[in-house]
């Protein structure tokens, strides 16, 4: 298929019968390893992904915005008088939220006309809802020559996904979208919002990432994620700290015994999984690739077991590329359905999806897809 850069550029001149003043992109992304540890200000390693959101653009003198999707099929409008949470519905309220959030932050965006063309899979775990932001944001950005310096960038697309879209995520998807590197994964402290980028060229070390969308339904997603949220809150308030990142390993076996069945769990994972991405950052500076593959499958049995976000075809994938001899495998994104990542040898990869679609079949779930992921960069103006 067209790269969504050419769609968009295409769809643009297509629609309004001329040239947009520019194209502005944003990446899908898979976290390698930090589930739910962003909103308890903990550590996440995510790297972006080389599928794109392309946003084709140019100034309006409407005073509104436009923006058709392509995917969706439909254009919606707004002005200033709609920037009220609540007020755009649907997909739009992403591009909205935008808007609203950088007027909301004192900016004045641009009135623009924008088209919206998508390479990343929707609802999947992958991060579309953050790449359609961070796209448009960038576009608005540029084209209004707003002072927002890059590392202030996530925090207003967040603010656009919690406020007004009602998505209560944390800063990982928006920080991956907008600040990640080429050949690079991003380690972010969610407290800081401290940057490092990892080397991650694993395919010099002959092995990769191959991303296995296991296309499972979502289930529950909303409220189970809110639901997750709450009692992290809950085990903070009763622990005395400020969030579940102030309780170290050492403090772990004290803190637990404080805690009811569900918040102990809920409680071990975050601290473990914190401790996870400091060691997997150890084990890719360090270029132990296996130390990287057994950290991915002991974070994805703490989802399973002590968090309980994983669903059977999740589990399913994970099993079976292990047992097709992948390094490690762990689910990626918030859960319930959605990727599994399998750290594998680069001559291997076929073998792995090869079986992984084999056991689906076996076992009736949908059919998976499957691909190797290369650490892409973050949004930025393509033409
Ligand atoms: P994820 O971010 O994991 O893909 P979300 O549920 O957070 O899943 O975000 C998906 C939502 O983002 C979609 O339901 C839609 O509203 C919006 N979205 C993503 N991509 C597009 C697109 N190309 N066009 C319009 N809306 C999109
Ligand atoms: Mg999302």
């Amino acid at each position: 298929m067209t790269p969504s850069t050419e769609r968009a550029r295409r769809v643009y001149a297509e629609r309004y019968d001329t040239q947009p003043a520019g194209v502005w992109v944003a990446p899908g992304r898979v976290n390698l390893i930090g589930e739910h540890t962003d909103y308890n200000d903990g550590f996440v390693l995510p790297f972006a992904l080389p599928h794109l959101i392309a946003v084709a653009a140019e100034p309006s003198s409407t005073g509104r915005w436009t923006v058709y999707s392509e995917s969706a099929g439909t254009e919606a409008t707004f002005g200033v008088d709609d920037l009220v949470p609540g007020t755009v519905d649907g997909w739009a309220a992403y591009p909205a939220g935008v808007v609203w959030a950088l007027h909301d932050g004192g900016l004045r965006p641009p009135p623009a006309r924008l088209v919206v063309a998508s390479d990343v899979p929707v609802g999947a775990g992958l991060s579309s809802s953050a790449a359609l932001e961070c796209a448009v944001l960038t576009a608005l950005v540029d084209l209004g020559g707003l002072d927002l310096p890059l590392p202030r960038r996530p925090s207003v697309a967040q603010r656009a996904e919690n406020a007004y879209v009602g998505m209560p995520c944390g800063i990982m998807d928006q920080s991956a979208a907008t600040l990640c590197r080429a050949g690079h994964a991003l380690f972010l402290d969610c407290r800081s919002l401290d940057i490092a980028h990892i080397p991650c060229d694993l395919a010099a070390d002959g092995t990769a990432v191959l991303v296995i969308n296991t296309n499972a339904p979502h289930r529950h997603v909303g409220g189970e994620y809110a639901a997750r949220r709450a009692t992290c809150e809950t085990a903070t308030a009763q622990l005395g700290v400020a969030a579940l990142r102030d309780v170290g390993l050492d403090d772990l076996p004290r803190a637990l015994a404080r805690l009811d069945d569900v918040a102990r769990r809920r409680t071990r994972h975050v601290v473990t999984e914190n401790q996870r991405v400091l060691d997997t950052v150890a084990a890719l500076r360090g270029n132990d690739l296996p130390g990287v593959g057994r950290l991915m499958t002991a974070s994805h049995a703490s989802m399973r077991d002590d968090y309980e976000i994983t669903v059977p075809e999740v589990d399913t994938a994970v099993e079976t590329a292990l047992a097709a001899g992948a390094r490690g495998a762990r689910m990626t994104g918030g859960g319930f359905g959605g990727c599994v990542l399998a750290l594998v040898d680069a001559d291997r990869t076929a073998a792995v999806a090869a079986a992984v679609a084999g056991t689906f079949a076996a076992r009736g779930f949908a059919a998976p897809e499957a691909f190797v992921a290369t650490p892409h960069g973050g949004a930025t103006r393509i033409a």
